[in-house]
């Protein structure tokens, strides 16, 4: 029915005489061979800066017949049949491999706004900075069990392939999407998801809608406005499709990674906080709920308003963020959170904004100096009655610390820094704990705690690589992270490769490539990784940053990592995807990330049942003696807590019995081994999101940035390691039809043999190729080669 459907790539003559379509409008007319043939090697030797057209004459019957069904086919007026297909839908069909070659063709795509291009089975995405018109239902269809070599390369045709398999196999599968912020990841898996669910079309057209809305709400409490991207993921990601051994889909789950709490207290110039503090101001605003939820009406509350009091008109004038609000209550309720719950978490979001506003001064006495008080108790006042807690408590766990010496407990006061760093890491907590809520209550309402069984198809959209001015802790975690990808993404590119050459009984040996676990090892390694090393200087109430640097330097010595002379604080590490440059001060601090006993216990004494159970899961969950308090045995209560970090401990109590403190460190390592774990089980699929500029301009190619990404992507080193190894695998009978000319007469059409393939080669004086079982195994230059003695000899 198809010509070009029924060939996986480029088809060769023979495949094309052999076609019941060709041969029933030709019978045995050889001279049709021989006249494809010419057009096939003059399509070659215009190279593959054009696309490939194969223009087969036809019979006026055979060509009605044919009916057009992809971009990739048409009929036109003359009735010849063309056949349009593309060698550089996948780069690896490329018969010159370089990088100059892979961004000429990108470019030349981007330009014709093919934003997608395989390399093999990677999907490279460009971010098209406009809306392109691809995305629509009928697209769906159009990629819906279709081989990849059908249509234009697509997201849909990636989420397919996944999707396929799945069922097919009855396997798991994940999509592992990287890329730099506002590359396109995360609009890349809202596709897949939006492909997904078209495919696992459920009866249950509720769920359907619930999968739809499970992340918009969750970005609206993890993402932000960055200078870079006006949505930002500020968490990593890893969304699980559920579906039936037939491929209905049942549910969805999500795992959270890493979020940037720190954003909730301050943000850098230009930057806003997350965007639900927003909306939820500006939907309140226009219900006139302010009043209900103790916000100011006049300047926004301080967390937010890093733009001189531009915010709160922002905040009259937009309608988008009123509209958002209105999306977010949408979401709340069709995904099936309560109005009680859904009033809880606005309570304690504008609980954290009144938080923010508490101030302190400093009072000295005789006895007492560097004491610190809150002189207006509005916002603190209001901040309580948001959190439904006890004004008083809330100052006194703010201003002072117990601490226990020998048996005696001490009240000590906090100073002006030490009271605000509190309040600071309160709402940290807040936040973070809020977070993890509102994502475990998804699982729930999506049935998808753990206890269904069948299939799944996970997606990862996790924060690329960092490298900035200053690079800090967070960047640290999110290259660890990258750096773990990067393995992973080796390792399968690897992994097949070896497969290939040992089923054709080819030398594996040969393969090389820049493995990237050294580093992965320094990282993680215990108990002489950074991270443990980090972990155990965390423990030292008087390390400082300068005792971390050294021990860094004593204890890892190697050549990914160094300490640079002239900078102080600082040390480098040479990651996969380039030098980065990290200064240790505040690492020890945002390591311990500890939050105040004296806090914690307030918090509990909440009669907000969703910000008792934020605070108290991890003692009730671990059988620890759980502290009924009311305020006035505040004191005492205060014993029984040492300290309490603000990692979500809920999900992970057996790492919290005895009390053991966990550091973000220890807990990042947890995560990350909790996500390689999920992504190990299933088949991956790569795509790799490229911006191909900073102004978020459309149409416009950056050749510069381009590379850099291609290099940091790994998909450069993808080429290098197809270099390095036999980039060109061609079938023997189509390699004998390819280059027959090189050693025998154009009327000879020998038979794609062994044999044959043996007596080209030779003849050619090709060095350093390898016969497989059924394919010819070629350097990248050989093809060249190759392909320059047939331009002589014809
Ligand atoms: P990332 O998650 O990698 O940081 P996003 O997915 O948030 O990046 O993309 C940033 C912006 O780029 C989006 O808000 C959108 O405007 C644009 N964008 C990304 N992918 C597409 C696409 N396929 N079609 C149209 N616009 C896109
Ligand atoms: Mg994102």
């Amino acid at each position: 029915q198809c010509l070009i459907k029924d060939f996986e790539t480029r088809p060769s003559v023979t495949h094309l005489l052999e076609h019941p379509f060709i041969k029933q409008a030709h019978g045995k007319d050889t001279s049709l061979g021989q006249q494809l043939s010419v057009l096939i090697r003059e399509q070659q030797d215009v190279g593959n800066r054009i696309k490939t057209r194969y223009i087969l004459p036809t019979t006026q019957t055979a060509g009605q017949n044919n009916t057009v069904t992809s971009q990739h086919e048409r009929i036109n007026t003359r009735k010849t049949l063309i056949i349009e297909s593309c060698p550089d839908d996948d780069l690896v069909d490329l018969e010159v491999l370089d990088e100059e070659t892979i961004i000429a063709h990108l470019q030349r795509r981007y330009q014709e706004l093919q934003i997608y291009t395989y390399v093999g089975d990677i999907l490279i995405a460009l971010n098209p900075f406009q809306n392109l018109n691809i995305y629509s239902p009928q697209f769906s269809k159009l990629y819906h069990g279709m081989k990849r070599s059908t249509n234009p390369p697509h997201i849909f045709a990636t989420a397919d392939a996944a999707y396929q398999s799945m069922v097919t196999l009855s396997k798991d599968q994940c999509i592992i999407i990287s890329g730099e912020s506002g590359a396109g990841k995360t609009e890349s898996a809202h596709l897949i998801v939006q492909h997904l669910t078209f495919l696992g079309k459920a009866n249950n057209r509720t769920l359907r809608e619930k999968i739809l809305q499970v992340n918009p709400l969750v970005e609206a409490f993890g993402n932000a406005c960055t200078a870079i991207n006006d949505n930002s993921s500020r968490f990593g990601k890893y969304l699980e499709m559920k579906f039936t051994p037939t491929g209905a889909v049942m549910g969805a789950k999500i795992s959270e990674y890493l979020l940037e709490k720190s954003r909730v207290i301050k943000q850098a110039t230009g930057e806003k906080n997350f965007h639900i503090f927003y909306y939820i101001y500006a939907g309140l605003y226009h219900q006139g709920n302010l009043k209900k939820y103790r916000l100011p009406n006049k300047t926004a509350p301080r967390y937010i308003d890093c733009i001189n009091g531009k915010v709160m008109q922002d905040i009259v004038s937009s309608k988008l963020y009123e509209e958002q609000f209105d999306a977010i209550q949408d979401c709340f309720r069709i995904i099936g959170f309560t109005e009680e719950e859904v009033n809880s978490v606005y309570r304690i979001l504008s609980g954290i904004l009144n938080t923010g506003n508490i101030e302190f001064t400093s009072t000295s006495s005789q006895h007492q100096s560097d004491k610190s008080e809150v002189p207006d108790s509005e916002a603190l006042d209001n901040a309580a009655t948001l959190l439904s807690i006890g004004s008083e408590e809330l100052q006194e766990a703010l201003t002072s610390h117990c601490v226990v010496t020998r048996g005696e407990t001490i009240i000590r006061t906090n100073t002006v820094d030490k009271a605000t760093d509190v309040r600071d890491a309160m709402s940290k907590a807040l936040y973070g704990r809020l977070f993890s809520w509102i994502v475990n209550r998804i699982n729930a309402l999506m049935c998808c705690d753990g206890r269904i069984t069948g299939m799944n198809v996970g997606i990862l959209d996790i924060f690329g690589f960092e490298n900035f001015k200053k690079n800090s802790f967070e960047q640290l975690c999110i290259n660890i992270a990258n750096e773990q990808i990067q393995f992973y993404f080796n390792q399968h590119i690897f992994a097949l490769e070896q497969i290939e050459y040992q089923s054709e009984g080819v030398d594996a040996s040969l393969v090389e490539y820049e493995d990237n676990r050294p580093i992965l090892d320094m990282f993680l390694q215990k108990p002489m990784g950074l991270l443990s090393l980090l972990d155990e200087e965390s423990r030292f109430p008087q390390a400082t940053d300068q005792t971390l640097v050294d021990k860094f330097q004593d204890n890892l010595r190697n050549k990914y990592f160094w300490t640079p002379k002239r900078v102080e604080l600082c040390f480098g590490i040479q990651h996969y995807a380039g030098k980065v440059l990290y200064n240790v001060s505040g690492f020890l601090e945002k390591n311990r990330d500890t939050l105040p006993a004296d806090i914690v216990v307030v918090l509990r004494t909440s009669e907000n049942k969703l910000l008792q159970q934020l605070f108290s899961s991890p003692l009730t969950k671990t059988g620890t003696r759980i502290i009924q308090l009311s305020s006035h045995k505040l004191f005492k209560s205060r014993l029984t807590v040492r300290s309490v970090d603000t990692m979500e401990m809920m999900r992970h109590p057996e790492e919290t019995t005895n009390m053991r403190r966990q550091t973000v460190a220890s807990y990042f390592r947890y995560s990350l081994m909790d996500l390689l774990s999920k992504m190990v089980v299933g088949t991956p699929h790569f795509v790799r999101c490229i911006k191909p500029n900073d102004d978020r301009q459309a149409l416009l190619f950056n050749k510069e940035r381009v590379m850099v990404q291609l290099r940091y992507t790994g998909i450069l080193e993808t080429v290098n390691i197809r270099r390095q190894g036999y980039s060109h695998r061609i079938l023997i009978e189509e390699f004998v039809n390819r280059y027959y000319y090189l050693a025998f007469r154009a009327h000879q059409m020998p038979q794609g043999s062994r044999e044959n393939a043996i007596i080209i080669l030779q003849r050619a004086k090709l060095d350093n190729w390898v016969l497989g079982k059924t394919k010819v195994f070629l350097k990248y230059y050989h093809v060249e080669q190759l392909n320059l003695m047939l331009r002589e000899v014809i």
